[in-house]
């Protein structure tokens, strides 16, 4: 393994530990979310519902780090769930606020169903620049949180058979 991989992998744990902090909700994913600048310190990090019933995991990380200064644009944002390309709420998807913020990298263990909307939140990053990597072995644990959520459909994408 990669030292990379090695760390992508202990960052991405703490994104899904995070999400353990997250209300639960029948209505929105429980998300966690770190933000590691290049030097592989946490710059930030979030939850989905920290501070408002509609706030997502990604969007709390980013306004914390704008609010501290930092330059995201030596950053990786590490998020537990697959950014959202989409959203029901009026607001602006996570993957447009990447995207305003110059988040060059992003690595995400599971990727959203199309339980809600239809995010396509991956694709989107890729088009727009972003390198993406997934860590799909990590997705159960995040199905486990969500369980609530989640019924056998919802894992097709990540290759799971264990829900
Ligand atoms: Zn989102």
């Amino acid at each position: 393994m990669s030292s990379v991989e090695a760390r992508d992998r202990a960052w991405l744990r703490e994104a899904v530990e995070l999400s353990r902090s997250a209300p639960p909700s029948d209505r929105a994913f429980s998300v966690g979310c770190a933000i590691v600048d290049a030097e592989g310190r946490c710059v930030a990090t979030g939850y989905s519902r920290e501070n408002d019933d509609l706030v997502h995991a990604e969007e709390v990380a980013i306004e914390k780090a704008e609010a501290a200064g930092v330059d995201l644009r030596a950053c990786t944002l590490y998020s537990s769930l697959e950014p959202c390309g989409a959203r029901l709420s009026p607001r602006r998807s996570c993957v447009t606020r990447i995207l305003e913020v110059g988040i060059p990298r992003v690595v995400f263990a599971f990727a959203e169903p199309a339980l809600f909307v239809e995010a396509h939140g991956e694709r989107l990053l890729r088009a727009a620049g972003v390198e993406v990597r997934a860590f799909p072995e990590l997705a159960d644990e995040v199905v486990a949180i969500n369980a609530h959520l989640l019924g056998p459909v919802a894992t097709r994408r990540n290759g799971s058979e264990h829900v």
